[in-house]
């Protein structure tokens, strides 16, 4: 039987840790997720977040990048610049500007179905 060196498990043990870090959690949606991933790691300019999301839930919703496109989401950033915002009930009113606001963090995804691409009830489009 093959035996792994000490390094070669280490670096095994360390890509399940990366990996356990950018996984959606069980019910969360496809916006909550990528939000979130935005938050920690930022936007390489490509779908990466929204295309990891759907390789592991939804591995058949190959229309993702046309449906996130069509909303003028080309990157993962721009899902959230032109396509989605959070609805307003998640929003919270500044008591001294009298403005609603995005809060500091982000609310607990209200859960989807598992292998939907759909994003949950705390977002809401754009208006046109
Ligand atoms: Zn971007
Ligand atoms: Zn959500």
């Amino acid at each position: 039987m093959d035996e792994m060196t000490l390094v070669e498990q280490l670096e095994a043990e360390l890509r399940v840790v990366a990996d356990a870090a950018t996984l959606p959690g069980r019910s969360e949606c496809l916006a909550c997720y990528v939000a979130r991933m935005l938050e920690e790691f930022g936007c390489n300019t490509t779908l990466r977040w929204s295309q990891r999301f759907r390789e592991l839930r939804s591995p058949t919703a190959t229309g993702l990048e046309r449906r996130l496109g069509g909303m003028g989401g080309f990157c993962d950033c721009e899902i959230f610049l032109n396509g989605l915002r959070l609805a307003r009930p998640m929003l919270v009113r500044d008591v001294h500007t009298d403005e609603v606001e995005p809060p500091e963090e982000l609310p607990a995804c209200a859960g989807v179905r598992r292998t939907s691409t759909r994003w949950c009830a705390n977002w809401e489009r754009h208006q046109c």
